[in-house]
């Protein structure tokens, strides 16, 4: 569903993703690990158009990215196809839960409001929040609020879900509930592909491990590969800082 070809970015004189080749599978789980600055973010961001690149090309379920930001049909068709969550909540402050659910089936689906916010809490008891559905954002805690992020998502149907770093901003004892519904859509075949520095879940529901190291993938494999037995010695050395 996800096939980047070459893919070459760079802001000012740094070379951000150097030739990064990556296919993902429809229904594979894909996590992306790597140090501070090593470009994970801006490679799951390149693939729903959120930063454009200069070399290489992206296809994203039959709709191609091509270099510089010219793919403006294409850019249109891949946002409503692909949800994203990120460290940072980015729910709507003004809105009601709900309606930060339904908003944008209503507004980019022209769904009816009255279906809109019965699927919205269909999703909602899918992440386990339907009891907080009449509160605004702010008197959530993180991790109620993740939930609600990825809840709005899942109300486009994305074909393919990306997430950045989705728990990193969460109290330790928060995160554990978003990675549970994490945990849940991979189970369920969503195709997924997660920045995290949670190894132990990456270990449980990736089926591929990616290291990427300044700009380049130098080693991908099964979780038990990568975590068990890196062959890279950049991979060996990253892993015996985070494990
Ligand atoms: P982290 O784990 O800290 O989130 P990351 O692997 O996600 O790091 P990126 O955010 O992709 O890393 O950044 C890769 C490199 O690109 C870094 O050196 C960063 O400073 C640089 N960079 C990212 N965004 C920009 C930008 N908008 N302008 C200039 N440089 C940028
Ligand atoms: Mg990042």
């Amino acid at each position: 569903i996800v096939h980047m070809d070459k893919i070459n970015k760079h802001f000012g004189n740094l070379h951000v993703l150097k030739d990064v080749e990556l296919d993902v599978a429809a229904g594979e789980v894909v996590v992306i690990i790597g140090a501070s600055g090593s470009g994970k973010s801006t490679l799951i961001r390149c693939v729903n158009g959120l930063e454009e690149f200069q070399g290489g090309s992206i296809e994203v379920d039959g709709q191609s990215l091509i270099p510089h930001g010219k793919s403006h049909r294409a850019l249109k068709t891949i946002r409503t196809e692909v949800g994203m969550v990120f460290q940072q909540f980015n729910l709507f402050p003004h809105m009601k839960v709900r309606d930060n659910v339904s908003l944008a089936p209503i507004k980019v689906r022209g769904s009816d409001r009255a279906t809109a916010e019965r699927q919205a809490d269909t999703l909602l008891e899918r992440v386990n929040i339907l009891e907080q559905a009449d509160k605004y954002p702010g008197q959530l805690s993180g991790g109620q609020q993740q939930r609600v992020a990825i809840a709005r998502s899942l109300a486009m149907e994305p074909r393919l879900m990306l997430f950045d770093e989705p728990t990193s901003a969460l109290d330790p004892e928060m995160i554990g509930e978003v990675l549970d519904v994490m945990r849940e859509l991979a189970r369920e075949g969503m195709t997924m592909m997660i920045v995290t520095h949670e190894m132990s879940f990456a270990r449980e529901v990736a089926d591929r491990v990616i290291f990427i190291h300044q700009g380049a993938i130098v080693e991908q494999g099964r979780p038990e590969e990568i975590f068990d037995h890196p062959q890279h010695p950049r991979t060996q050395s990253f892993l015996a800082r985070v494990l």
